[in-house]
């Protein structure tokens, strides 16, 4: 897609740290990392939304994601590793062209998520809120 940027990295109208590229999905290292060695997967093909993703590559990054975490692992000594994935700007996407971040971690890096876990009121207001979901969610395979 013309004004994209991952899309023109994947042209290769601008350079990347390439770590792996497939028919489907590309790998490349960010830019400005949450610790060396952070890694974005993106499908070749542009979608803004991961839910627009066809099954097939959608699988393939989050198996190439998983796969460079234990890359991460091997060879800078990470002890672990984050798959992140904002969709939609008020999640965090800043680029509108879907991707999987893969952060290496070390038990000493200070880095924090802030994860806050809140409470529902009763079981019944999650099961009425689960109830919901199910009704919104329409996902046939392949879709
Ligand atoms: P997000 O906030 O999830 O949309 O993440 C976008 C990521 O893309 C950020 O972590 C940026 O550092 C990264 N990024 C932006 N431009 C480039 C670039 N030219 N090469 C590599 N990473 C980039
Ligand atoms: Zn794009």
């Amino acid at each position: 897609m013309k004004d994209c940027i991952f899309c023109k990295i994947i042209a290769g109208e601008i350079p990347s740290w390439k770590i792996y590229e497939d028919d489907l999905v590309y790998a490349f290292m960010d830019i400005g990392p949450i610790n060396f060695g952070h890694t974005l997967v993106i499908p070749k093909e542009h979608h803004t939304s991961t839910a627009t993703i066809p099954e097939a590559t959608a699988g393939r990054m989050f198996r190439v994601g998983a796969r460079i975490g234990v890359a991460q692992k091997r060879a800078l000594d990470a002890d672990a590793f984050n798959l992140h994935l904002a969709d939609g700007t008020c999640a965090g996407q800043v680029v509108m062209h879907a991707h999987l971040h893969v952060v290496p971690r070390n038990a000493d890096d200070t880095f924090h998520w802030n994860w806050r876990q809140l409470k529902y009121d009763t079981p019944e207001v999650a099961g009425e809120l689960a109830e919901k979901l199910r009704n919104a969610l329409k996902l046939e395979p392949q879709d």
